[in-house]
């Protein structure tokens, strides 16, 4: 259809969405289906958390509240970030969203524009792709290397930025790859960014409690260099099994909070508060049962890593956190797409082909181990079955 924004012409969309959609498709006509594609912890919210929610409703929380988020829950934020990273957050440079994902699509809606270029990760989540797209702005790939354990180097960063550079978009832990990103490039990122001040990131944090082997979290903000013009992304949905809920929150730069705030008002209003009381007793409450859902990933993860080397043609690096591994697939030169359709078509195993995730996402697979082992293990033999055929 002609006569829209030519620019929706260019907005992608999440694959994991589709397959899942495919997925229940196969399942309605009676087929046992393994969904390793959706990126949401397959654990029950914590029942403290629903509690307090239906507490809420019951007490006729029913309104509208404030469009930047309660105070009791920016502050339990601010808490949060505090003892996380040993940053102060001033509660008013928060803005609670639907979902983190509002974060990245104010973010671009502020520095996305044609004539700007707008760093983001390759392979990355796609939504960040689909609005740098859809802006007009130009997306300039930062190659992710399995042989850098899906980390970036920051002089290769660095050397990708120029004056049309607005936006530098990180994620760490990654989707889709679980990499980690050490603090020694973090440092020598923010170093080099002091030479340009115009510069401003988008820190994708949502996985940063899920992480395995000792590492630690580095948030950029704890970087005096850039502290300034630095967005954090951060919420509920993963480390609190919350995915269905909607809530999540960037902590953005006073000098551009105002404007973050005013498409929040333009375009969700507020969140329910409900919703944002079931996120204060997320974060005030017991943390036993995140700390149970990130051993059992971590056994998970230990599980598939070990076996998907012992495959045919198969190799995976050990990722440090997130749900996510993302091995190599050579099968005669398939691509990852092809071998993803496969998969799920004929052996009823949904996964992500890496393709969708970036250029640098050709030849891989992304499997969310957000589900029991049990269905792990099937998946194993599929592949090696594939694999050998
Ligand atoms: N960022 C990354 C890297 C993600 O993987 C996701 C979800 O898959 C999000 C942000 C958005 O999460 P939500 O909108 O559910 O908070």
């Amino acid at each position: 259809m002609d006569g829209l924004n030519k620019f929706i012409y260019e907005i992608g969309s999440d694959s994991a969405f589709s397959i899942l959609a495919r997925s229940n498709e196969l399942i309605k006509q009676g087929k046992e289906v393994i969904n390793l594609g959706i990126g949401q912890p397959d654990f029950p919210t914590a029942s403290n958390i629903v509690e307090s929610a239906v507490k809420a409703l019951r007490d006729g929380n029913h309104g509208y509240s404030s469009s930047n988020g309660i105070l009791e829950l920016r502050e339990a934020v601010a808490n949060d970030f505090f003892n996380r990273n040993n940053v102060e957050i001033d509660p008013s440079d928060i803005l609670i969203t639907p979902g983190g994902k509002a974060v990245i699509f104010y973010t671009l809606l502020m520095f996305g524009q044609p004539g700007v270029e707008i760093i983001t990760p390759d392979p990355g989540f796609i939504a960040y792709r689909s609005m740098i797209d859809y802006m007009g702005a130009k997306a300039i790939a930062l190659p992710h290397r399995m042989e850098n354990n899906f980390s970036f180097d920051a002089e290769e960063l660095l050397s990708l930025v120029n004056n049309k550079t607005r936006l530098i978009i990180l994620n760490s832990p990654a989707n889709p790859t679980g990499g980690v990103v050490p603090y020694e490039q973090l440092k020598r990122l923010a170093e080099g960014l002091k030479k340009f001040p115009n510069v401003f990131i988008l820190s994708d944090e949502i996985y940063s409690r899920i992480l395995f082997d000792g590492h630690k979290h580095s948030s950029l903000l704890t970087f005096s260099e850039v502290k300034d013009r630095v967005i954090v992304l951060d919420g509920w949905s993963k480390t609190y099994s919350m995915t269905g809920w909607r809530l999540g929150y960037g902590i953005f730069p006073k000098s551009i909070f105002k404007y973050a705030e005013k498409l929040a008002i333009n375009c969700h209003s507020c969140i329910s508060i409900a919703t944002q009381l079931a996120g204060i007793e997320a974060l005030n409450g017991s943390q036993d049962s995140v700390n149970k859902m990130i051993k059992e990933f971590q056994k998970r993860r230990d599980f598939l890593v070990a076996e998907l080397n012992n495959i045919n043609n198969v190799s995976c690096v050990t990722p440090g956190g997130a749900f996510y591994v993302f091995p190599k697939i050579n099968k005669k030169n398939q691509k990852s797409k092809d071998i993803s359709n496969f998969l799920l078509e004929k052996k009823f195993v949904a996964t992500v082909p890496g393709s969708s995730f970036g250029v640098n996402g050709e030849g891989f697979l992304r499997i969310s181990y957000a589900s029991k082992l049990e269905n792990l293990k099937s998946f194993v033999n599929f592949l090696d079955e594939f694999m050998n055929e």
